[in-house]
């Protein structure tokens, strides 16, 4: 019986439940992908209930990570393989090259030395970045990466001279023996390229809520002040549009449960950071469950925030001034209404990033991609891998997720 235990996914619930076993004194290996931990919360600018930023939550649960030596953390990593069975899995995991040193140096000067851009998936796109670079804000591990494939030849020719650089360092395998697996792969916002019908990809002021948390984030590309992104100008009249491709079966069958609430926060950004904004929310069913309903009140107390029941049908762009038409129903006087604004957020949900991605493990997942729990096979799905939910349940999830995986390894 192998007694550790492998969490995949290091966003704020394969962090939690690792953390959890771990203090435990249960021998813990986190494998994620990306450089850094902490998934997409890192990319938010504040998070409710309490909105603070997420270096508040993060940066605890760096600490507890870095003073725990039951846990192994493995970044840039992919689970190749895994055999075996519940109380005894062998699991290969590819570990990709930083090729930057191993503590944390301060690489800053040598990025801004290189002269090629290359596309900034942290920024959504909204930026450009250095192929050197520090993943994230506040990453953890704080060490920089060489993303080699886009060099130019003048750049990889800078770093061969570089004492700091390895371009060298080539990926290995590493082989882990596990009694449980705990799946926490998270969720990927759903892709607005599907929605050109609401303005995405083909209007220049019509952006994702992701973006938003980006452009509001003083991390983000405009170190925080909302801009719009065709000519930088301050957005004064907004509108959201909920179910952004959600309860849609063309695209995803679901509510994502948290899109709501997400909006009502991003509307408040406008209003703190321009006191004379007026935002519109297009709302089906204006979902805000159990305690989020305060929040909910407070924000539409605000009578510069107006929540408009009815379905946007169509979004036009006015080529000369870059702002965009929404025509729409109010299903509540039923009169159609056709409103100019200065930008339009589209609340997209989240989609399991295992509805993409494909892992070698016997999963059983709907036909949305989430994975379904089952008590004997040793794998424990925790956070969004689920189901869509908030920071504070994914967090839960996780630590149920810790206990079911400390039973499976103690054999009970
Ligand atoms: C617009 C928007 C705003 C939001 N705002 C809030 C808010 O204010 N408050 C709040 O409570 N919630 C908010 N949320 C929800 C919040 O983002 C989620 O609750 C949270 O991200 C869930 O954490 P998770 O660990 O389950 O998933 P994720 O954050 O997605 O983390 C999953 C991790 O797994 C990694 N991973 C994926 N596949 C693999 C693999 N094959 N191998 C290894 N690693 C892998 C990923 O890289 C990632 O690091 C918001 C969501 C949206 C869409």
């Amino acid at each position: 019986m192998a007694q550790s235990i492998l969490v995949i996914g290091g966003g704020f619930s394969g962090m939690t439940a690792a953390l959890e076993a771990a203090e435990l004194g249960e021998e813990v290996y986190l494998v994620e992908k990306s450089p850094y931990l902490g998934g997409r919360v890192m990319q938010l600018n504040k998070y409710f209930p309490k909105l603070c930023p997420p270096s508040c939550g993060l940066e605890i649960q760096y600490q507890r990570i870095k003073n725990n030596r039951n846990l192994q953390v493995f970044t840039m990593a992919d689970v190749v393989s895994v055999s075996g069975e519940a109380g005894n899995f062998e699991v290969t995991v590819k570990l990709r090259p930083r090729h930057t040193p191993a503590s944390s140096v301060d690489l800053s000067r040598l990025a801004e030395s290189l002269s090629q851009d290359a596309d900034n998936e942290f920024e959504f796109g909204l930026v450009k970045r250095r192929p050197l670079y520090m993943s994230a804000p506040f990453a953890y591990p704080p060490r920089y990466v060489l993303d080699k494939e886009n060099l130019s030849e003048e750049d990889r020719s800078k770093l061969s001279k570089s004492k700091q650089i390895d371009l060298d360092q080539e990926e290995k395998n590493i082989t882990l023996q596990v009694g449980s697996i705990i799946l926490a792969t998270g969720w990927r916002p759903y892709d607005t390229s599907n929605l050109t019908n609401l303005g995405a990809g083909r209007i220049a002021n019509c952006i994702s809520n992701m973006q938003m948390e980006r452009l509001a984030a003083p991390s983000g590309p405009t170190e925080g002040r909302i801009k719009r992104p065709s000519d930088d100008a301050a957005p004064k009249k907004v509108a959201f549009v909920q179910c952004a491709g959600s309860r849609d079966e063309n695209h995803l069958n679901y509510c994502s449960y948290i899109c709501c609430m997400a909006s009502l926060k991003q509307a408040r950004y406008l209003r703190e950071q321009y006191p004379d904004s007026e935002v519109d929310i297009y709302y089906i069913d204006l979902r805000t469950p159990g305690r989020y309903e305060n929040f909910a009140q407070q924000t539409l107390a605000d009578e510069n925030i107006q929540a408009i029941k009815g379905k946007v049908a169509e979004v036009e762009e006015d080529l000369a001034s870059g702002d965009v038409w929404i025509t729409a129903e109010d299903a509540i006087s039923g009169r159609k209404l056709k409103t100019r604004y200065e930008m339009v957020v589209l609340a997209t949900g989240m989609q399991p990033n295992l509805a993409q991605e494909t892992l070698p493990l016997n999963l059983s997942t709907d036909e949305e991609g989430f994975v379904s729990e089952s008590d004997t096979s040793g794998i424990i799905p925790a956070g969004c891998a689920v189901e869509p939910l908030d920071v504070m349940k994914s967090a839960q999830s996780g630590t149920a997720a810790a206990m079911k995986a400390i039973q499976t390894v103690r054999g009970r």
